[in-house]
């Protein structure tokens, strides 16, 4: 199998694996309960988290261990958005974003909030004199990628908390799925961010939303104070450590990992420019982690399946999208329907090859000969 699909899912690492299991024999109390195993698991959790917090720039108290950034984007988005409704209920957001974020938008939506989407330009970037213009006394939240699972472009975040500083009522929420161990990356200046640790080597069903200290966040799970109020049920200990020491590690190693996979990245590039008919959609400052292409007149899931037939495994629009709707995200980008529909994602890692490679690209001429016919 060539497994080129890492920002769908990242296998976890054998430390991260073996943490959790040593933490989850080590640890058997609840870190509620107030007897000595409960007490031993809390200080554990209070030394992850209190690490977890240093290694993305936040303070202990801001960190909200979740099941992933799905639950981390709903509680952010909806508990913010929920928690300033008397102050407004107008959020912006862009076309890019995850559907755990447009889709707790269009819920919101349904409950009377208005959302504006900043137009993106041909380089997949927020135009910032679009998102300023759009700002207005009564938006409350500016909910935005960091780097887009799609195309992998960065967005210009610094440069939108500059323009928010002349809107006090609006939080920042910022989605860092992609974005963690990959580009320098921290919680400074962002009211909210989400993140998931099966996207960098955790385990799966894990992740982190950073709320700042100060900020009122209406829960979205209601029954006990936890290690948070912001989320009741028993802290899953083992998969915080794990995913604590999965940070660490993407951390400690995103130099090497950027500069091995921008290598093979440049590669890719370089062989599918030359064969006719094939787009590269991530623009040229994307990350290297993703590579999105159309093949003109074959349509992205048609690609993929004949990929998966021969045991390649590629993504089209992002794991959790509807299938057989065209990509917003290329659109946005190529404002071309057709190429939208044909669109694909190949997505790297430091564990991928250059055999790998090699092999795909004999096998996508393969495929791409095949459906031609
Ligand atoms: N946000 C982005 C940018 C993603 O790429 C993903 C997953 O693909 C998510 C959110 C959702 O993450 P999870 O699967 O942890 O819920």
């Amino acid at each position: 199998m060539i497994y080129l699909d890492y920002a769908a899912n990242h296998p976890a690492e054998p430390e991260v694996l073996a943490r959790f299991c040593a933490v989850e024999s080590a640890f058997p109390g609840n870190p509620n309960s107030a007897h000595p195993a409960g007490r031993a698991a809390r200080a554990e959790l209070e030394r992850v988290t209190t690490s977890a917090a240093e290694l993305l720039g936040a303070k202990p108290e801001e960190i909200i261990f979740t099941s992933g950034a799905t639950e981390a984007n709903n509680l952010a988005i909806k508990g913010l958005a929920r928690a300033s409704r008397h102050v407004g209920r107008h959020i912006i957001s862009t076309a890019l974003e995850h559907s755990s974020v447009s889709g707790s938008l269009t819920y919101l939506q349904e409950q009377g909030y208005e959302i504006d989407l900043v137009p993106i330009g041909r380089d997949g970037r927020v135009d910032l004199e679009e998102f300023r213009a759009l700002l207005r006394p009564d938006t409350v939240l500016t909910a935005v990628t960091a780097v887009d699972s799609e195309l992998g472009v960065v967005q210009p975040i610094a440069e939108m908390r500059e323009i928010l500083k002349d809107f006090p009522s609006c939080r920042l929420h910022v989605d860092a799925t992609q974005a963690i161990g990959r580009i320098p990356f921290s919680f400074e200046g962002l009211d909210t961010m989400a993140l998931a640790a099966h996207k960098f080597g955790g385990i799966n069903g894990s992740g982190i939303l950073v709320k700042r200290a100060d900020l009122v966040l209406e829960p979205q799970m209601h029954g006990g104070v936890s290690a948070t109020r912001y989320r009741s049920g028993t802290p899953a200990l083992a998969l915080d450590a794990s995913t604590e020491l999965s940070l660490r590690l993407a951390l400690e190693g995103r130099e090497r990992h950027w500069a091995h996979v921008e290598r093979l990245n440049r590669r890719l590039r370089e062989e599918l420019s030359k064969r006719p008919g094939v787009r590269i959609n991530s623009p040229e400052g994307a990350v290297p982690y993703i590579l999105n292409v159309s093949v003109n007149g074959i349509r992205g899931a048609a690609f993929q399946r004949a990929l998966a037939e021969r045991a390649v495994c590629v993504s089209v629009k992002s794991a959790c999208s509807v299938e057989g709707t065209p990509s917003r995200a290329v659109f946005a980008v190529s404002r071309d329907r057709k190429n939208a529909l044909s669109s694909w994602r190949i997505s790297l890692s430091w564990p991928t090859t250059d055999e790998e490679i090699t092999e795909f690209l004999r096998l996508f001429d393969e495929c791409r000969q095949q459906l031609s016919k």
